[in-house]
């Protein structure tokens, strides 16, 4: 069963997002060589504190932190540590919160100081075929309009789409209806309605498909141990044009400064 959403649920749940992207910006602007995961998850933590929300992770199916940090190989759900980061890594970054009630969740790949042309091409690649699938939100498709423009961008860039990890619908739930595959058939699946509220998060990797989860039960990882991406937006589905609820703007004001 599909949740639609009213304008003012919209309303809300734009709010959240919107935390969530500048909690992202708070997290861009100490990102550097030198510092941990777990020190960006303290400012995460703090930031949305700050600005009356509840990080949406911590606790949730009992994952200890508020930001998940994926470094290179790990593609998703890595646990903030003392890893330190070194110049020439590329970090993923998810952020959820609850903000009066309504769940806001998205991610951004960050580059660590100066990083490699394959993994500059790897993060662009992913975070267009975040674009392209979000090109499909639109009522009357389906999500497999979505899934497939998200992967045929993928995979013309030479990447493989991880499969075992997926979007997913968002409202006062963290993870609602329907599904949202990052692979597959164009006209299969359920029909997008105006005010169906879904994440759309490609997890794009420079090798081979598969995943693993590491022993601390939580975090995937490539099975090959080559690099992976994600970034994810907060959608609503609308006619003629997706509401897209996430901005990078502030992210990338930082990153422009710097
Ligand atoms: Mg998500
Ligand atoms: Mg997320």
């Amino acid at each position: 069963m599909l949740y639609l959403k009213t304008d003012e649920e919209v309303g809300m749940l734009r709010r959240s997002n919107l935390l969530v992207s500048k909690t992202l910006a708070e997290v861009a602007a100490r990102l550097k060589p030198g510092i941990t995961t777990l020190y960006l998850d303290r400012i995460a933590e703090s930031f949305i504190r700050d600005n009356g929300g509840v990080p949406g992770f911590k606790g949730y199916g009992g994952f200890p932190n508020t930001l998940c940090t994926s470094v290179n190989d790990e593609v998703v759900h890595g646990i903030p540590s003392n890893y330190t980061l070194r110049e020439g890594d590329i970090l993923s970054v998810d952020c959820g919160v609850i903000l009066d009630g309504w769940y806001g969740d998205s991610a951004y790949t960050f580059a660590v100081g100066e990083i490699s042309d394959d993994l500059k091409k790897l993060v662009e690649f992913t975070r267009a075929s975040l674009e392209e699938g979000v090109s499909e939100a639109v009522a009357g498709k389906r999500v497999g309009d979505i899934s497939y423009a998200v992967q045929q961008k993928a995979e013309s860039g030479g990447f493989s789409v991880v499969r075992e990890l997926v979007g997913h619908g968002i409202g006062k739930k963290l993870h609602e209806s329907p599904e949202v595959p990052n692979y597959g058939r164009r006209g299969s699946g359920p029909l997008l309605e105006k005010g169906l509220v879904i994440c759309i998060e490609p997890m794009i990797n420079l090798g081979r498909k598969e995943t693993m989860q590491m022993r601390d039960g939580w975090t995937i990882r490539t099975v090959d141990g080559k690099p992976s991406a994600h970034f994810e937006y907060a959608v609503a589905v609308d006619k003629g044009k997706a509401d897209v609820l996430t901005t990078f703007e502030f992210v990338e004001e930082v990153l422009n400064k710097t």
